[in-house]
């Protein structure tokens, strides 16, 4: 099959299969969904199905043999283009557009067809977008443009008309677990909780392979639970532990942000409803216990709002080690 090594999605699979067996592969798609949903990676099997140069007429596979799929396989087919951002500019520029068309203008080398795979479709400028829109009004018949994209609205109508849209839904918590057993995670043997990757992934399994060492599964929940056992009666290690569990993490920042707010939502959860509540943390049961008595609610409450607020002035680029700095003090503030 041909997005055998990739994970759920199964409607999607079946109906790009359907479209390459049934040689019915139209020369526009947008693939929309969450980043780590596996966007590109469903693109490049669905380039190898389509430009495979022996796939047989009865199967859904490609050949894996032909110079196309070696190709694909080295990451070198001159026939598929993959296009992302430029870094310094953070957007796609009209020049990279044209570039793209003179490339078009060329017919494929190995195979049938040409793929070109618009890595963050919504990063193109509005003059790269009107570009694209000649393309995509006459294309060349053995073109086929994807535009990866999170959110399609950004995108003019005109190119949202002339596009397949195909939309990746999140997976379901028994699909990341499934992602993670294949990945070799023993979670028992290193004390990780499926809970809380499930909670962390949210239906995004990229999101937890992204974290390449599963150790910080555990160790970053472990640590960050010391961290908040300081917070309470304002504790001055408190300061320094905290700056220091964000700051030596800072690789996985999203994760420790998640879990110091996942063991403060166990905590005020716990305050509010009593011990027989679900955790996301359930291995720290008795630890969330005493925090939350020492916590209490709307500490609780108030710490999460903080750290809420903190991630959100992040995600707009400001100074991660000053946010961190007066993170820690607000929190501080807060429990007086
Ligand atoms: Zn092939």
């Amino acid at each position: 099959m041909l997005f055998d090594g990739l994970y759920g999605q199964n409607e999607i699979k079946k109906t790009l299969t359907d479209m390459i067996t049934g040689d019915r592969v139209g020369h526009a798609f947008a693939f929309c969904g969450p980043t780590g949903i596996g966007r590109k990676s469903f693109a490049r099997a669905f380039a190898q199905g389509i430009m495979c140069a022996q796939r047989h007429p009865d199967e859904d596979d490609c050949c894996g043999a032909c110079v196309g799929c070696t190709l694909m396989k080295n990451q070198t087919n001159p026939d598929f283009s993959l296009i992302m951002e430029d870094e310094d500019k953070n957007s796609i520029g009209v020049e990279t557009i044209r570039a793209l068309q003179e490339d078009m203008a060329k017919a494929p080398e190995y195979g049938m067809r040409k793929v070109y795979v618009i890595g963050v479709a919504e990063k193109m400028t509005l003059e790269a977008q009107n570009a694209l829109l000649k393309t995509l009004e006459e294309p060349a018949e053995y073109v086929v443009v994807i535009l990866v994209c999170t959110n399609i609205a950004l995108l003019l109508e005109t190119i949202r008309s002339r596009v397949v849209r195909i939309d990746f839904a999140r997976n379901s918590d028994q699909e990341v677990i499934c992602a993670m057993d294949r990945q070799g995670v023993d979670y028992g043997a290193q004390g990780v909780s499926k809970t809380l990757i499930c909670a962390y992934a949210d239906g995004i399994i990229g999101r937890a392979l992204d974290i390449a060492d599963f150790e910080i599964f555990k160790q970053i929940p472990t640590e960050a639970l010391e961290v908040l056992s300081l917070l309470p009666g304002g504790k001055v290690d408190f300061l320094i532990r905290f700056t220091r569990l964000f700051e030596q993490n800072e690789e996985n920042r999203e994760f420790v942000f998640f879990s110091v707010l996942s063991l403060l939502r166990d905590a005020m959860t716990m305050a509010r409803y009593g011990n027989r509540c679900d955790l996301q943390n359930e291995q720290f049961r008795r630890e969330i216990e005493r925090l939350a008595e020492t916590l209490g609610y709307h500490h609780a409450v108030d710490s999460i709002r903080i750290l809420n607020d903190a991630w959100g002035l992040l995600r707009r680029n400001i100074n991660y080690k000053l946010m961190v700095g007066s993170t820690a003090i607000k929190l501080q503030e807060a429990m007086k």
